[in-house]
């Protein structure tokens, strides 16, 4: 009865994982090295679910590249679609963090009392998004112009070479909500809406998978609107939101007001793709009555909650 008690009394933290949780850059990314970089920050959130109630949601970039990759190679089994795919990475990324976190609780005696579950999430898109009649998120594979131009789907050159570009829509509702919320209530660590969740349309009443990748910040926005979070971190491999970024007057902003969070997005401060849904995420989620917003490195998720590292977005 205590546990329960002092639950509902925690704010509730939600923690959104980039790809560079699970692969750094210049890594290949071996099983070995995505369970080591988890425990960076699965070590801080063992210690913070002391003080807040939390929810995890994650990326899949590279994963589910590697897993389109897999399609390409063998031609032995049916191909899989997109959707299929994004549901695998969340079990296969759901268990890397349940097992980690499981370590890292134990660690601090609390893996008997604090309970966790991955729950697969699927996210309504609208079939009208114009995101599908220009699709232009690149995922998985690099390849040369020649190859690009026998695929059965559309590619584009990036700064790396040509890549599949599939649609990345808008999310309007995540579908497990309810299940999410009363879970936190009950005391769970809830990782859900991996890879931005598995993206369907409403077909009637029931659910169609659809060929699409939806952002993870801005499906951890939804979430976090939904089930009423009070802060949203945003962790990723940069220590928070920087203008004129890569350039030698580069500054990272301790604090950023949405006003000029807007003016720098119109000014073409933040990379569509990376940063820009970031603060685009951050931005919506104070918008719609959250109240505290940070985006904030890997190594920094303690603090950042603290109000020392990141940028926070502020109303
Ligand atoms: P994640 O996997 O965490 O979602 P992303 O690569 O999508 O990571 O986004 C983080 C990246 O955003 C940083 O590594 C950085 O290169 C890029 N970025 C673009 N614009 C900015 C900016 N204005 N300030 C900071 N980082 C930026
Ligand atoms: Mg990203």
């Amino acid at each position: 009865m205590k546990t329960r008690e002092r639950n509902y009394t925690k704010e509730l933290l939600l923690v959104a994982l980039g790809g560079n949780a699970l692969i750094r850059k210049g890594q290949s990314g071996t099983i070995e090295e995505q369970f080591q970089n988890l425990s960076v920050p699965l070590r801080q959130i063992a210690r913070l679910s002391k003080q807040y109630k939390i929810i995890i949601t994650h990326g899949n970039g590279p994963q589910v590249g590697n897993l389109l990759l897999q399609q390409e190679c063998c031609d032995a089994t049916p191909r899989l679609p997109l959707e299929i795919l994004v549901a695998q990475t969340q079990g296969q990324i759901g268990y890397m963090i349940e097992s980690t976190l499981d370590n890292e609780l134990m660690k601090l005696g609390l893996d008997v009392e604090q309970y966790f579950v991955t729950l697969l999430s699927y996210v309504v898109v609208d079939e009208n998004d114009p995101a599908f009649k220009n699709p232009s998120k690149p995922i998985g594979p690099v390849f040369s112009e020649e190859t690009a131009a026998s695929l059965p789907y559309r590619t584009i050159m990036t700064p790396k070479g040509f890549r599949r570009v599939v649609a990345s829509p808008k999310p309007i509702t995540i579908v497990e909500k309810r299940e999410i919320k009363k879970l936190i209530d009950l005391g769970f660590i809830v990782i859900a809406c991996g890879g931005g969740g598995i993206p369907v349309i409403r077909d009637g009443r029931a659910f169609e998978g659809v060929d699409a990748v939806i952002d993870k910040d801005l499906a951890s926005a939804k979430l976090g609107e939904e089930v009423g979070a009070d802060i949203f971190l945003i962790a990723t491999d940069v220590v928070g939101v920087a203008i004129s970024y890569g350039r030698p007057n580069q500054k990272f902003l301790r604090t950023l007001t949405l006003a000029q969070a807007a003016t720098f997005m119109q000014e073409g401060e933040f990379s569509s793709g990376s940063m820009s849904p970031k603060v685009e995420a951050a931005m919506q989620f104070l918008q719609k009555g959250g109240k505290r917003a940070v985006i904030a490195s890997i190594e920094h998720i303690e603090k950042a909650v603290a109000g020392e590292a990141g940028t926070e977005i502020i109303k």
